[in-house]
């Protein structure tokens, strides 16, 4: 690891102020502080965003769940107003890495990492969510820009998502047994303008699936989701899975995020 100054900031806009130069936000570490270790990654200055209280936090507000960006994936998965609201969004945080990846990692940290194998990706584009930051308001579908980046401008902070109410969702992951990231993760959502769905882990990064939407806007149906041949452009091809398999797997992933939606 390469040497770095670190600051502890109790208040947001002096995180902000500190971000100069080579500077990187630090949440739960789960994936920087690893990087860093491997020097993959290096900062002159790390600003620990855990001692800011207002970045911590589940609420509803105007049908939707909002959550804080330091909040940690075991505390979603155990939120009551999420499980109440958005039991899939509940699912997809329980389902994270292992127990210690849980009670460390967080929200914002990581959809500022943008893995092409996080889970989050997906249900912010499913679920049609906006990401809030100390600068502005962008939508969901807007955030995720390619492998490990986003629309984030330098020293940009995230500071919460607010995911809209969706009539019915679910979450299915084939997990890659080693890491429990996502080889195909299928996030679909039942909403106002009709079903979304959202895939994490087959490409450089989040995409929805448009023919499984068309499919099961014409017919709700596990079958419908499955009958779906995907083409493989653009689809990832590795040790883990070729392109054909992953294509494949995402329609039997989204028929079986039907059946769970449905509760069967
Ligand atoms: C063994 C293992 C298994 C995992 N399995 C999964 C999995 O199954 N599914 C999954 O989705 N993820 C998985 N992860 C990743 C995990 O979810 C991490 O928590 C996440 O990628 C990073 O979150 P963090 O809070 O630890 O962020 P950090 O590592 O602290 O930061 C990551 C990046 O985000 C930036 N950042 C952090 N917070 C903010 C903010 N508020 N505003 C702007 N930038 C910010 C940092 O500067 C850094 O660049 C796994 C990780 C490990 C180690």
């Amino acid at each position: 690891m390469y040497t770095f100054d670190y600051k502890r900031p109790a208040a947001q806009a002096d995180a902000t102020a500190a971000f100069h130069g080579d500077a990187r936000y630090l949440a739960g570490g789960q994936s920087l502080i690893q990087a860093m270790k491997l020097r993959m990654s290096s900062a002159e200055t790390l600003i620990d965003l855990g001692a800011i209280e207002g970045l911590h936090g589940i609420h509803l507000d105007h049908g939707a769940v909002v959550i804080g960006a330091m909040t940690k994936h075991s505390e979603v998965a155990a939120s009551d107003v999420v499980r109440k609201a958005i039991p899939a969004l509940a699912d997809l945080a329980g389902g994270i890495g292992d127990q210690m990846v849980r009670n460390q990692g967080t929200l914002g940290g990581s959809i500022a990492n943008a893995d092409p194998a996080a889970c989050y990706p997906s249900a912010i584009v499913a679920l049609g969510a906006t990401v809030h930051t100390n600068q502005r308001k962008i939508p969901g579908a807007d955030f995720f820009t390619g492998i490990y980046e986003t629309a984030l401008h330098a020293g940009e902070l995230i500071t919460a998502v607010s995911f809209p109410v969706p009539k019915r969702a679910a979450y299915v992951k084939f997990k890659q047994p080693a890491s429990r990231f996502a080889l195909v993760g299928v996030f679909l959502a039942q909403t106002a303008d009709g079903v979304h769905v959202a895939v994490t882990g087959a490409k450089g990064s989040v995409f929805r699936a448009t023919q499984i939407e068309a499919a099961l806007n014409a017919s709700y149906t596990p079958e419908a989701a499955k009958a779906v041949h995907l083409p493989t452009d653009g689809i990832n091809s590795d040790l883990h899975g070729t392109a054909e398999y992953r294509a494949a797997m995402i329609s039997v992933m989204a028929g079986r995020a039907v059946a769970a939606s449905l509760g069967h």
